[in-house]
């Protein structure tokens, strides 16, 4: 990356010397030919009016230098003076375009290869009273050498630009990349004082976030793990001490049946604790919105609660189901183990007497799933933290009636699943109602 950066950034300096030294070197060439030309035509216009003039006041002399050639024409073009060669040798010149544009408007200008000294040359041409043409002339060969003197000073000027573009291009990406290297080695560290540029503040910032959230992740499942270690190592260490006690011979055949009893009991917690376990781990996994379908979630309550009647009955808890057919888009699994979670918690933490109401309305544009029962409740220090995994208010009477801490976890999940959203609320001693809010499906 710095290699590349440092490469275009020369590239990017000797194409805008070269750019700029053409045109500094046209613009210099345009202003150079205006400025032989008008030097031509007044050299012209003063030797054209010396014909008037004393003879003798200014001398032609004066004008001749080795870069200024003077032609004297008569009307037809015929050669009757030339400062540099003998006018004898030379060819009627009224075919020549300065001299026939002077011959008709006045004056002419031309710039072309004279046929004389085969090279270019810049013409000016004036009629004078007589009739004649006098014209000037100076040869391109003494222009382009003012060009030639003019490129070492290009030349030395360009390379030092390009040797400061290089070093400034060195020092430049260095420093960006330098602060890239810096950030990578600092993610997650807020430090103010690492100079931040404001351009790369966003990147920063969503790096620093996104690193937050992995930590965030791990620190959960680091939890988690511990969580699920310590919850399968009770039933565990139940079965294992009865079953040594079994096989030592140190149990009654009565004792064998309590402690058979409590083997199952211990065996069927860790069998539900490790489905629930699973259930969320695929939950994390598992994208299931390709099997989603229109489900009707007065058809699972119904289902729900007849799974639930039994265990209803023994705590002497009625259930009752209100509302209305309504179709939600999800997975009917999912959607059946939510509210079996919910109905059940409704049952589990109730009193003698109480009940539990399902109710599912269709609104205009949602439905609403509702599941709120006349339990203990949950006082407000805890309403935050039940939806955690493993989060117990009361542990004993979670374990007691066949928890596992997971299920509103479960159930958390699959709102989110399911584009839903979630809200409780509660009065310890009065009851608990947890409300689901789904949108509308389009089927
Ligand atoms: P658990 O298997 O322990 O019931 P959950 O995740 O279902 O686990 O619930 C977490 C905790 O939230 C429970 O242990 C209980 O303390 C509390 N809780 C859940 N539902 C209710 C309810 N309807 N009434 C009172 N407390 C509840």
């Amino acid at each position: 990356m710095k290699k590349k950066i440092r490469k275009q950034l020369i590239l990017i300096a000797v194409l805008s010397v070269v750019l700029t030294m053409l045109s500094v070197l046209l613009v210099f060439y345009h202003v150079f030919t205006q400025q032989v030309k008008h030097e031509l035509r007044d050299t012209a216009h003063i030797l054209g009016t010396m014909e008037n003039r004393e003879p003798g006041s200014i001398s032609e002399q004066d004008y001749l230098t080795e870069e200024l050639r003077i032609t004297i024409l008569d009307e037809d073009g015929s050669v009757l003076y030339d400062s540099t060669t003998d006018y004898l040798y030379l060819a009627n010149h009224g075919g020549r375009p300065e001299v026939k544009d002077a011959l008709e408007t006045g004056e002419g200008y031309a710039v072309r290869r004279s046929d004389t000294f085969s090279e270019n040359a810049y013409y000016y041409a004036v009629k004078l009273n007589n009739g004649g043409i006098l014209r000037v002339s100076r040869q391109a060969s003494n222009i382009f050498s003012v060009f030639l003197s003019t490129i070492p000073v290009m030349a030395i000027t360009g390379a030092a630009v390009v040797f400061l573009c290089v070093l400034v291009a060195g020092f430049l990406t260095r420093s960006l990349i330098g602060y890239i290297e810096k950030m990578a080695e600092n993610v997650g560290n807020n430090d103010e004082n690492i100079h931040t540029y404001s351009e790369l503040k966003p990147f920063v910032e969503t790096i620093n976030r996104q690193h937050e959230a992995i930590i965030k992740n791990a620190r959960i499942r680091q939890e988690f793990t511990a969580n699920v270690s310590h919850e399968l190592k009770t039933p565990l260490t139940v079965i294992s001490g009865y079953s040594e006690l079994i096989e030592n011979g140190m149990a009654s055949d009565a004792d064998v049946v309590r402690f058979a009893k409590e083997i199952h009991k211990n065996s069927s917690r860790l069998l539900v604790l490790i489905n629930d376990i699973l259930r969320l781990s695929e939950l994390d996994t598992e994208s299931l919105k390709a099997t989603y379908e229109p489900v009707d979630l007065y058809d699972v309550a119904k289902d729900c609660v007849s799974m639930l009647t039994l265990k209803a009955k023994d705590g002497n808890i009625s259930i009752l189901l209100k509302g209305q057919n309504a179709l939600v888009n999800g997975d009917r699994r999912m959607l059946e183990e939510m509210l079996y979670n919910l109905v059940d918690n409704g049952i589990r933490y109730n009193e003698p007497g109480g009940s539990v109401t399902i109710d599912i309305e269709e609104k205009k544009e949602e439905i609403l799933l509702s599941v709120s029962d006349t339990g203990i409740g949950i006082s407000p220090e805890h309403r935050e933290r039940i939806f955690e995994r493993f989060y117990r208010v009361d542990k004993s009477r979670s374990r007691e009636t066949g928890g596992t801490g997971l299920g509103l976890a479960i159930v958390k999940h699959i709102v989110e699943n399911t584009d839903a959203s979630l809200s409780l609320e509660s009065e310890p001693g009065k009851g608990t109602c947890i409300r689901i809010i789904f949108p509308k499906t389009t089927a």
